[in-house]
């Protein structure tokens, strides 16, 4: 153990300034961006509990399925197909010439996803299913991070879509080192990291709230926070920019570099 964490950190600290980074970030440049993701968050949940065959559902699963969990890197070309796709067959996208189109989108490789995704009687069955296989921390039709995406988009915000951005972070500011179980101490392992923000925001951000949304409780939502830190603002992203972080006063990494 280095010197910086036996004199300066505190995860008690750090989470608190981790909320008033929070803050700090609603403020500035992608509040509008977060706002919008948060709103999107509500209306997503509502998607699919109103509806238990939501063609938003089944437009998200398609680009995950299509993009092994990338979304974003899709060209607007693929998008405008897959919306032209959903507003041809809308409720019909069971029948077998939808079927075929659904597999002419995904490509052929992933014929297999299709069809076990249509097995089910309806997407909120597909969800449900998809929901206790993560939980066991299993999948299927979707990736692991494609998975975890599509869930917490659709109301189930427990679950953190992590990739490298929430890696980065949460091993350097030092959630890892606070939050690591015994039995789940491999910070290579990507559920091990999900349950050690997990940790965090149940012990460290309980009652906070954005958008009506208790990140306590909603770990998922949180992550957004720190995507759009780590990726938006760039302040945590391949070379950490403590100098100009709201954090480096708390962060395991800060301390443990500063002269
Ligand atoms: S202080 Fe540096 S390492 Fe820590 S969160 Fe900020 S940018 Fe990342």
């Amino acid at each position: 153990m280095t010197e910086g964490y036996k004199q300066g950190f505190d995860i008690k600290k750090f989470g608190e300034e981790f909320k008033n980074t929070i803050d700090w970030m609603l403020r500035n440049k992608y509040a509008e961006n977060i706002t919008k993701h948060l709103q999107d968050f509500k209306t997503d949940k509502n998607s699919l509990e109103i509806n238990p065959e939501s063609t938003d559902a089944l437009y998200e699963i398609i680009e995950l399925i299509a993009t092994k969990g990338y979304r974003l890197k899709r060209n607007n070309e693929f998008k405008k197909r897959l919306s032209n796709f959903i507003g041809s067959y809308g409720a019909n996208f069971r029948s077998e010439d939808a079927r075929k189109k659904m597999i002419e989108l995904v490509g052929e490789k992933a014929t297999k996803n299709v069809n076990i995704l249509l097995e089910y009687k309806t997407i909120k069955e597909f969800t449900e299913s998809l929901y206790n296989s993560a939980k066991k921390g299993e999948t299927f039709v979707l990736g692991e991070k494609g998975r975890d995406e599509y869930l917490r988009d659709f109301g189930y915000w427990d679950r953190i879509p992590i990739d490298r951005h929430e890696m980065r972070f949460i091993i350097r500011s030092g959630i890892y080192h606070a939050c690591s179980f015994k039995d789940k101490s491999d910070h290579l392992e990507i559920n091990h990291l999900h349950d050690v923000l997990t940790q965090f925001c149940t012990q460290y951000l309980k009652g906070y709230v954005a958008e009506d949304i208790e990140l306590g409780e909603a770990p998922g939502i949180a992550d957004i926070f720190i995507w759009s830190f780590c990726a938006e603002y760039n302040i945590c992203g391949s070379t950490p920019k403590c100098n100009e972080c709201n954090l480096n006063g708390a962060c395991l990494y800060a301390l443990t570099n500063s002269p």
